[in-house]
């Protein structure tokens, strides 16, 4: 039964998506194999789906059948109440302004496009991260304290000190727009005083990890291509630090979007 807080968000995760939940209401009826799954909930990352059931152990895979695990059956059954991530209460956090825009040097993967530094006011400190499902494309880092919002090829990050930084933008004016989207998102989120209820996040597929990888297929993750890497890393068995090519600085823009994707795995 998970406890600790990592487990909750295990649960939590695998239940927040569609043909996995799909999966759990087939389950409830009894164990089947693989091939019955897919039948029935479609067959599309099957293999992935179940590998997250499994470690947030929701169900057990067998040698040829899969069930669900006793929690599984508990939580289906509604004996075992969803867990849920705590919801923080947002009536300490204040309105935020945005004070300061700067355009930086264009960005070296696209030389049309720019890096913009900009200022919130007041910091939103550790209410940052309750603010993570105002986005869909939204994901807080608990290492940099900061909360990534991918917006198109628009990266933005906005830092628990108030600095917000910016890629891949046109310039200052776009800047300065979705600066105003977002200081509104999250200045409506701060008046109600609470902490928006989770939403489903979007899926990731391996089309869109190998999209931002080097492309060449050179070995050095000792994997015989970049799409067979982005499907590893999909399935959690391999880490983005293995791609070297990627630490050039001309992947630099393509590193960060694919350090934000790896938060949605
Ligand atoms: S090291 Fe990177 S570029 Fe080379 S094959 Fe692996 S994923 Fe592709």
């Amino acid at each position: 039964m998970p406890g600790k807080p990592e487990e909750i968000k295990m649960v939590s995760n695998a239940m927040a998506n569609v043909p996995r939940r799909k999966m759990m209401a087939f389950l409830a009826g009894g164990e089947r194999t693989s091939e019955e799954i897919g039948e029935a909930v479609g067959k599309s990352m099957l293999d992935y789906h179940l590998k997250i059931l499994e470690q947030a152990g929701l169900i057990e895979i067998g040698d040829s059948k899969i069930r669900l695990s006793e929690f599984g059956k508990n939580f289906m059954e509604g004996k075992a109440e969803e867990p849920k991530e705590a919801v923080a209460d947002l009536s300490g956090a204040k309105p935020v302004e945005i004070t300061e825009v700067r355009q930086l040097l264009p960005c070296i993967a696209d030389s049309t496009k720019f890096r913009i530094i900009a200022q919130m006011a007041p910091p939103l400190g550790g209410a940052l991260k309750p603010l993570e499902p105002l986005f869909p494309r939204g994901r807080y880092s608990e290492r940099i304290g900061a909360l990534i919002i991918q917006r198109g090829d628009v990266l933005i990050t906005i830092y628990g000190t108030g600095n917000v930084t910016m890629t891949m933008i046109k310039g200052e004016a776009e800047a300065r727009g979705v600066l105003a989207e977002l200081r509104e998102k999250i200045n409506e989120a701060i008046a109600k005083g609470v902490a928006p209820a989770p939403r489903e996040k979007v899926r990731v597929e391996p089309m869109e990890i190998y999209k931002y990888l080097p492309q060449t297929d050179c070995g050095e993750c000792g994997e015989q291509s970049c799409y067979t890497f982005a499907i590893r890393l999909m399935a959690g068995e391999v880490s983005l630090d293995l791609c070297k090519p990627l630490r050039d600085s001309k992947y630099r823009q393509n590193r960060e979007h694919l350090q934000v994707l790896v938060e949605y795995i």
